[in-house]
């Protein structure tokens, strides 16, 4: 069923094609399925003739909304590759990307002008397309893309191993890298979401899906959207996230699956207007892309008895999805706090131990190795990172820790790079985060090493205090000591306004080491 819009358009009755497809969330207008289907085709004609052919990079630089998905559809209609970056990314960072990819082409909007134009500074043929006016001296308006007559579409021969997105990684431990997906990929990944007897993920035709998390990165990209749209859901998108705008969302459009990340869930947990709004259509709340804590996840749980909450674990290079909970699938399902779910079908997934590569047996933790279709063809222009990622049997190596339980479930203690090292202990930053949670004074926190003379490195934790509260460092140090092993020990306390965190919902904590270094905290 390739290419990768066939498989997610193509399996619509003609009933189902006059459903509802996207709803974009600030003005409720309604896309259905045939329109989504020709207005894709109308940009992939556009795109030729704005010069864009088979191969080539159009980039996007858009908060979420119809335009990115017609621009993502379109360009693989097109046979065309999209590169998508986070629109809050510096002009420098942008232009990197847009260099390293080699984009012919930019959909954006007006007011990022200023970020783009460095671009079109440097190559002259860019093309710079804006959704919206006015239309900046020298840039196209996307009706010349999106109003081009669909009989025009010249038809592009895909491959399967032709890529169609090149998602950047998130750059949490080191530069972002281009990851090349392909046509094959990502229809194997979507499959093993949601196709077949009994999916990982039970998508239909009556689900409202949320698409708050940025189409940029490749979390919602496939697993909300692609996933959404091969499942004959509806799609809503949301530009940008905001608790009360969320609640609103939720209530208005009946939505029925929120896939979010956990400082959304953190958000929904510590959010004091709950009541006020009706979210009795959820379904389901799937969390992803960053560690959820185990006592969050309870807290959750409790408030939202009829909504099935659970985890998926992904990583841009995987394609993403690695394991989803089978919550998603199987009713009654009992999930245990912390599990990230059972590899996806069709896939191989091995524990191993990072230093000899030797597997490990069940629950003995090491790193998450994963094999099959769906994981990506390389970095873009970056063989030996490709090398040092896939081994020569095909195994991607995450760089994440974690073991597999009797039952097949997946947990994650934490990422290789980050563990910390006291003597010969390794501490994991998630699990002192989880438990700084639990604390009622605090809102967020995270922990990061410290060099140490006797140690090497120590845990300390960056806090933010809740509103109102007043808690002092020695209360937390001691909150911990009272339930972990000497190692573990949170060493320093600093207090802070807000903890920085990537759009995907990790905790940049090279920034917050940055910070240590800067001596700002002493
Ligand atoms: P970079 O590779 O550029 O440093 P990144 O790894 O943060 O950035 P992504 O591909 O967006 O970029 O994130 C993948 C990582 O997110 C995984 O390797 C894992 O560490 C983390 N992750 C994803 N889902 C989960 C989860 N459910 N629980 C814990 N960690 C998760
Ligand atoms: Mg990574």
């Amino acid at each position: 069923e390739l290419p990768l819009h066939t498989y997610c358009l193509g399996n619509k009755s003609p009933e189902g094609a006059q459903r509802p497809c996207l709803i974009n969330g600030p003005t409720g207008e309604v896309y259905t399925y045939a329109e989504v289907d020709v207005g894709a085709r109308r940009v992939a004609s556009g795109l030729n003739k704005l010069g864009v052919g088979k191969g080539d990079v159009v980039m996007v630089l858009l908060p979420n909304c119809p335009e990115f998905v017609l621009t993502f559809l379109g360009a693989s209609y097109r046979g065309a590759v999209t590169t998508a970056a986070n629109p809050f990314f510096t002009p420098a960072e942008i232009l990197k990307q847009a260099k390293a990819s080699g984009a012919k082409l930019v959909v954006t909007m007006a007011s990022y002008y200023d970020k783009v134009k460095d671009i079109k500074n440097e190559n002259e043929d860019m093309v710079i397309v804006c959704i919206d006016t006015p239309v900046p001296e020298g840039c196209v308006h996307f009706s010349a893309v999106s109003g081009a007559d669909e009989r025009e579409m010249p038809e592009a021969e895909i491959e399967p191993d032709d890529v169609v997105a090149l998602p950047y990684s998130s750059g949490t431990t080191g530069l972002p890298k281009g990851v090349m997906l392909t046509h094959k990929g990502l229809v194997t990944s979507v499959a093993q979401q949601v196709d077949g007897e009994n999916p990982n993920l039970h998508y239909s035709q009556n689900d409202v899906v949320l698409c708050v998390l940025p189409l940029f990165h490749i979390y919602s990209l496939n697993s909300v959207l692609l996933c959404g749209l091969r499942a004959g859901a509806a799609v809503l998108i949301m530009p940008k996230f905001e608790i009360g705008a969320l609640l609103a969302l939720v209530e208005r459009h009946r939505v029925s699956v929120a896939p979010i990340v956990p400082p959304i869930v953190l958000a929904i947990a510590r959010h004091p207007g709950l009541d006020a709004h009706d979210l009795s259509s959820l379904r389901v709340l799937k969390s992803g892309g960053a560690p959820l804590g185990k006592e969050l996840e309870d807290t959750v749980r409790a408030k939202f008895p009829n909504v099935t909450l659970g985890q998926g674990y992904g990583m841009t290079e995987a394609g993403p999805v690695l394991t989803m909970s089978l919550a998603f699938a199987k009713e009654p399902f009992e999930v245990k706090a912390g599990a990230c779910g059972t590899v996806v079908r069709n896939a191989e997934m091995k524990i191993v131990d990072p230093e000899t590569g030797s597997s490990l047996p069940r629950n003995q933790p090491g790193e998450i190795c994963i094999r099959g279709d769906q994981i990506m063809k390389g970095y873009l222009n970056n063989r030996e990172a490709t090398q040092n990622t896939i081994d020569k049997e095909g195994w991607l190596h995450t760089g994440d820790i974690g073991f597999v339980d009797d039952d097949d479930e997946l947990f994650i203690v934490d990422r290789l790079k980050e563990l910390i090292k006291y003597k010969g202990f390794q501490v994991a930053p998630a699990e002192l985060e989880a438990l700084l949670l639990t604390h009622p004074k605090i809102s967020d926190a995270a922990v990061v090493p410290m060099k140490d003379e006797a140690a090497g490195e120590v845990p300390v934790a960056f806090v933010v205090k809740s509103k109102d509260s007043e808690v002092t460092e020695d209360e937390i140090k001691q909150f911990i000591s009272k339930q972990v092993v000497f190692y573990k020990r949170i060493n320093r306390v600093f207090f802070i306004e807000a903890i920085p965190k990537s759009p995907s919902g990790k905790i940049l904590r090279k920034d917050l080491r940055a910070i240590l270094a800067s001596g700002v905290y002493q």
